[in-house]
């Protein structure tokens, strides 16, 4: 049974827009530099599966997510190119690695060590904390023990080494370079440099092309989303935003001077005013904090007002409109946009956690 939606609230993605940015930051890379798209948390909200067969399109190399959950989705839509596993990963999935042909990072000598019965083909990328502390080897010692662990076993295959960055987005680069450093100090350990050597997020993958080496991993600005405020002002070409967010007027009334709206009401009208109820709430994404945001109806801002409910929430008009108004959220109308970086102000956070905030229950809908 297909699924028919009935509700006007859904994520338009232009999939197209993805592609695009992947073909301009090719132009900008050098000719043997690949690029790995990366599509974990749901391809950042987009949809992991037509983001992921997007990307292969426009001709990135390798997908990399964050799960074994997410590898096998990928996996069961029939999408057979490499996949990476950014994270770490449980001894239970090895075989379902190896089973499925999903590369995993190896990210210390105990998880390593702890492999050792596996006896079966395994594609290992070696993880190097060059300062992001989160996981990979940071000492030398460490790591020559691990690739002398690989290479007693002939079914373990390093295929790529990266690492991290914590600050590529940040205009001080003091970090950034001492990663650097320390990255290709540990890259003296390996004998065999492997395959696939790839240092660079998005900010890097624009800003520093020497931090290119031989393929770099494409996430938030694959999406047309600039990392930062700082990396927007740099940016080698214009990124396309993929991702809008859509809903449509389900009810439009006058309310007299003093009417209460929402929840607790919070929100008391100063005058005889018109009020519209869209279907979208925090239950979708919107959330609460969003409360004092406007949406464009008409290609003009409307505020949001009251408290945002679990699925719908109340505008107040500027003129009566008619049940069906397109409603943008997110996005272009007219001469008027809303970007999601003006979102991830408001809850004081970054774009990337948006993204990762609409819910399943709002449908992706791709052109
Ligand atoms: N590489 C790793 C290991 C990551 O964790 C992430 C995202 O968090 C990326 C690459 C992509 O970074 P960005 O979305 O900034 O391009």
């Amino acid at each position: 049974m297909s699924l028919q939606y009935y509700r006007p609230t859904f994520i338009k993605v232009n999939l197209q827009a993805i592609q695009n940015n992947i073909k301009r930051l090719q132009e900008t890379l050098p000719k043997h530099t690949g690029v790995i798209a990366v599509v974990k948390a749901n391809g950042y909200g987009h949809g992991d599966i037509a983001v992921a067969q997007a990307a292969l399109k426009a001709g990135a190399n390798l997908l990399a997510v964050a799960t074994p959950e997410e590898a096998l989705r990928l996996r069961e839509a029939g999408i057979r190119a490499d996949i990476l596993l950014l994270g770490t990963s449980p001894l239970s999935f090895l075989e379902e690695a190896s089973k499925h042909n999903i590369t995993l990072t190896a990210y210390s000598y105990e998880w390593l060590n702890a492999t050792r019965d596996l006896h079966r083909p395994l594609k290992l990328h070696i993880k190097i904390d060059s300062g992001m502390g989160r996981i990979g080897f940071t000492e030398e010692k460490e790591l020559k023990k691990a690739l002398a662990f690989i290479q007693e076993r002939d079914w373990l295959h390093v295929t790529g080494v990266f690492t991290h960055f914590a600050t590529a987005d940040e205009q001080d680069q003091t970090l950034f370079q001492q990663q650097v450093s320390t990255f290709e100090k540990l890259l003296n350990v390996f004998e065999q440099i492997p395959a696939l050597v790839h240092t660079s997020n998005s900010a890097a993958a624009l800003i520093y092309p020497d931090q290119h080496w031989n393929a770099v991993r494409f996430g938030i600005s694959m999406y047309g989303i600039p990392p930062s405020p700082w990396v927007k002002g740099e940016l080698p070409f214009l990124l396309e935003k993929a991702l809008t967010l859509h809903t449509e007027v389900t009810h439009v009334k006058k309310v007299p001077k003093g009417s209460t709206i929402g929840y607790g009401a919070s929100y008391v009208a100063l005058s005889d005013e018109w009020i519209a109820t869209i279907p979208i709430g925090y239950a979708d994404g919107l959330l609460r904090k969003l409360h004092n945001q406007s949406v464009l109806i008409k290609g003009k801002k409307m505020p949001i007002v009251g408290k945002i409910c679990m699925d719908q929430c109340m505008i107040r008009l500027d003129e009566k409109v008619k049940i069906g108004e397109k409603v943008v959220l997110i996005g272009k109308q007219e001469n008027e946009e809303i970007l999601i970086e003006e979102w991830a102000e408001t809850l004081q956070t970054i774009p990337y956690e948006v993204c990762c905030t609409f819910s399943d229950r709002v449908p992706r809908i791709y052109s």
